[in-house]
């Protein structure tokens, strides 16, 4: 009887994880026409942020980039395509004068921040030299220490600095520069900055768990040379950009169709070309291109559309930017392993999905990260080995309380397979909400610069700058997200739109942009 009785139990207790699983997959569904409302108000909002300051949840900041640097290297492949010989000759012609101008050494030397996770990077980028084209890359990676991302303005620019400084010291004697000129600097600065110019703007907020009241509006490039002067560096920002208007500078270098950049890794947002024309918003001279580039800021887009569940608002609630990044918290690597989290505490509290207790570790927010979910979700083995381990990660201390409480004779809660696979499916629904959603957002831009159909003998072709950790490492998430794209788009339209995974673009186009507003290159008129 006593074993009957406890089957029964453990029936009902399956049944009711069962229940909380499926209301999940529900209300997280996003079938084509929900993607296509979705896509439809991003593309209302991205008017109304164009339209004037504050129009929108969108800022659709102006990031003063109105030309793409196509690089050296475009020339090279440029002219084996032309029609005329004239053509050639005067491509040719420019091309040699452009390499003369590159040869002259120090012209090619630029430096890159690149702030923005949970990494920081410091890049030291040549371009020109004998072969046309990048010559070199170098670079360090440093993680922020988390105190600093809580702390204070000046505690993060000294730390910033002191990289940059330490960086600088070690390099060779031929990098140095002639007394009088200065390095310059591209900084690419990931979270929503309002632009004065290329090389200044003022912080709006932060994201991603950055949080430090005293620099919100501040300009971060004051911040950035307050900083270096007080290490000694002699150094001068040309180019503050955001990574997705880096991406896309830095994908242009490579492909000369880039109209969209989307950054998808701990956030999200995109940056694409539009025609100057189309921001009312913009006061200024017409760019002679006629385009500028926009920094949508994709992130804070929120909508009626959008499925949320109990789990998200919770979040969103304890975060510490409630209300704010409703879609980068659907999308993003920061979120994703969280919301998974927070179901199965939910099963473990109220369906005992992990046996009688619920595992303290489970209750600890952002303990179950992005790549660990991505692990369990990648897992191929029969039994399912490295979901069984990720959960033992975190239930390990479980079994010590029970141990302490019951005594070594109860029977320890392993993870059973049925277990794990409804863990695995979980991630699934989590990660392939995100992707669709995220695929809906490509589609509104797509919309709004009118390249989600195809015109008779147009042919345009528009390749979209990825880059990004969950782009590019969350193998499930980047393959949903690119049928998604093309189911929304049709078979026909999809041909003419690439997706291309422009690795580490951001720091490579902010030194490109720094490049190709160096008041040096400019004086010389090159
Ligand atoms: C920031 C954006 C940034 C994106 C990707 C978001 O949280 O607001 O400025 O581009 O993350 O790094
Ligand atoms: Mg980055």
């Amino acid at each position: 009887a006593a074993v009957v009785k406890r089957k029964m139990k453990m029936d009902r207790r399956w049944a009711k994880a069962m229940e909380i699983v499926k209301e999940m997959q529900e209300k997280c569904g996003t079938p084509i026409g929900k993607l296509k409302q979705v896509a439809d108000a991003m593309v209302v909002e991205m008017h109304a942020g164009l339209a004037s300051e504050g129009g929108s949840k969108l800022k659709m900041l102006i990031s003063y980039v109105d030309n793409l640097p196509t690089g050296y290297i475009f020339f090279d492949f440029s002219f084996r395509h032309m029609r005329s010989n004239w053509t050639r000759i005067v491509f040719a012609y420019a091309y040699v004068m452009k390499l003369i101008c590159s040869l002259i050494d120090e012209k090619g030397l630029f430096y890159a921040l690149d702030l923005g996770g949970t990494n920081f990077r410091v890049l030291r980028v040549q371009l020109g030299g004998k072969d046309g084209g990048l010559v070199n890359q170098e670079f360090t990676e440093v993680s922020i220490p988390p105190n600093l991302m809580i702390g204070t303005s000046d505690a993060l620019f000294d730390y910033i600095a002191a990289e940059l400084a330490k960086f600088i010291s070690q390099e060779g004697q031929e990098f140095e520069l002639p007394p009088g000129k200065q390095r310059e600097l591209g900084f690419t600065f990931s979270f929503p900055v309002m632009q004065t110019s290329i090389a200044s703007g003022t912080l709006v907020r932060w994201t991603k768990g950055f949080s430090i009241d005293d620099a919100v509006g501040l300009d971060v490039v004051a911040e950035l040379t307050k900083a270096m002067k007080r290490q000694g560096l002699d150094m001068r920002v040309s180019a503050l950009v955001n990574d997705t208007v880096g991406t896309l500078a830095g994908g242009k270098y490579s492909y000369k169709d880039v109209a969209v950049a989307v950054i998808l890794g701990t956030g999200s947002n995109a940056a694409y070309v539009e025609s100057a024309q189309a921001i009312p918003k913009w006061h200024g001279d017409l760019p002679k291109s006629g385009e500028m580039v926009i920094n949508m800021e994709w992130g804070n887009f929120r909508s009626s559309h959008l499925p949320l569940t109990e789990y998200d608002h919770a979040m969103d609630n304890e975060s510490l930017n409630p209300g704010e990044q409703i879609f980068e918290k659907l999308i993003s690597g920061m979120y994703l392993g969280e919301i998974v989290r927070r179901v199965l505490l939910k099963m473990a509290e109220e369906a005992a999905f992990f046996g009688d207790i619920v595992p303290p570790k489970l209750k600890t927010p952002f303990i179950l990260r992005t790549p660990d979910m991505s692990a369990m979700h990648h897992d191929t083995s029969s039994d399912l080995i490295l979901v069984e381990k990720k959960m033992k990660d975190i239930l390990e201390e479980t079994y010590f309380v029970l141990y302490i409480e019951k005594g070594p004779r109860y029977p320890i809660c392993n993870t059973s397979l049925q277990t794990r696979k409804v863990v695995v499916e979980l991630c699934n629904i989590v990660a392939t909400r995100g992707s669709r959603l995220a695929a809906a957002g490509i589609l509104g831009i797509l919309k709004k610069i009118g390249r989600d159909t195809v015109k008779d003998g147009d042919e345009q072709k528009t390749v979209i700058a990825m880059d990004g950790g969950l782009f590019e490492h969350y193998g499930e998430y980047s393959k949903c997200l690119e049928n998604t794209v093309t189911e929304l788009l049709g078979e026909e339209v999809s041909k003419t739109i690439s997706i291309e995974h422009a690795s580490d673009g951001s720091g490579l186009g902010a030194a490109l942009l720094a490049a190709s507003h160096s008041p040096y290159l400019e004086a010389e008129n090159c």
